[in-house]
């Protein structure tokens, strides 16, 4: 099962666009001949909401449920990071499949949901809304092409329960596409902010520990219920985790700032930089000075004066 970002040729991705009222014929069910075929060679990228239901579903943290069940990966090659199921040990098959199907079923991810169809995000660089639309995968060895059920793409969401992710991923989409389409003019983001985005994305629970911490209670003004509310609910803290995301690393306010803690820390901001610009002057003028020393004017020579 896969859920390609974009139409490849070759790829299973049939080449077009269509919109939600686009009638598919598919149906799956037990018994299919192709049963568990698309669970046993995953390819399947995880939502920031995708993480809280599966890691709720199986009682543990975000901390330990990325490092058991995920391996992080690039969605472009400027660094934005992404998450994906690990496979197996030694395989390419889901770690919750089973004989009889998928042991996560009411807590399975987008992707699982969609397949077969594939979620297509767009957003314009002079454009603040992202618009969507869809593509249909057929791969060979799925036989749900080949049942008599029709339905329209928002008929099979709603039957999928996709409408519900779709919705609580859509800040995290939004901030995707923003960084797609800054584009290389910007640069690559450095580490510390894909650690931040990485963060604020996937692991809610040590986000949870960041927000709950007294630097950023120093930083960021939120009022006592804001916070309590927060600190109580994985959805509102990732929906929240989204908003400083997009405050960070775009500059759009939403949270309030302490004025004066802010101050101070542009200000260390900036004297770090001179320190930096400091420091490689330095050691541009020690590597100017050693690469002289090794040069003997006096001998003469093709270059000498
Ligand atoms: S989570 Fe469930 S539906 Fe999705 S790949 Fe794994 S077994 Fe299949
Ligand atoms: S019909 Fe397609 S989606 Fe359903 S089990 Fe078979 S391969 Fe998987």
């Amino acid at each position: 099962m896969s859920q390609p970002p974009v139409t490849i040729p070759g790829s299973p991705v049939v080449p077009n666009m269509v919109s939600p009222d686009h009638v598919i014929q598919f149906s799956c069910h037990k018994g299919i001949g192709c049963w568990n075929a698309c669970c046993s060679n995953i390819d399947i990228s995880l939502t920031p909401y995708d993480i809280i239901r599966l890691k709720k579903r199986l009682g543990i943290t975000s901390t330990e449920f990325l490092k058991e069940y995920t391996v992080p990966y690039e969605m472009e090659k400027d660094g934005i990071a992404g998450v994906k199921f690990r496979s197996v040990d030694n395989g390419t098959a889901c770690r919750f499949m089973r004989p009889e199907g998928c042991s996560v079923y009411a807590d399975r991810p987008t992707a699982c949901r969609y397949y077969p169809v594939a979620l297509l995000s767009m957003r314009k660089q002079d454009e603040y809304t992202d618009t969507e639309s869809y593509a249909i995968v057929k791969e060979d060895h799925c036989r749900g092409h080949a049942e008599n059920r029709r339905l329209a793409i928002a008929d099979y969401r709603k039957e999928q329960g996709v409408e519900e992710y779709d919705e609580l991923a859509r800040g995290w989409r939004q901030l995707v596409l923003k960084k797609k389409s800054a584009g290389p003019s910007v640069g690559a983001p450095s580490l510390k902010s894909r650690q931040l985005f990485f963060m604020a994305c996937y692991d809610v629970d040590t986000f949870h520990d960041f927000v709950e911490s007294e630097a950023f209670g120093k930083l960021f003004k939120l009022s006592a219920d804001e916070k309590a509310m927060l600190m109580a609910d994985d959805v509102e803290l990732m929906q929240f985790a989204f908003r400083f995301l997009k405050q960070v690393l775009f500059g759009e306010q939403s949270i309030e700032l302490d004025e004066a803690a802010a101050k101070a820390r542009l200000e260390k901001w900036r004297e770090r930089q001179k320190e930096i610009e400091r420091e490689a002057a330095e050691k541009l003028a020690r590597a100017e000075e050693g690469m002289y020393e090794d040069t003997d004017f006096d001998q003469g020579g093709p270059s000498a004066p």
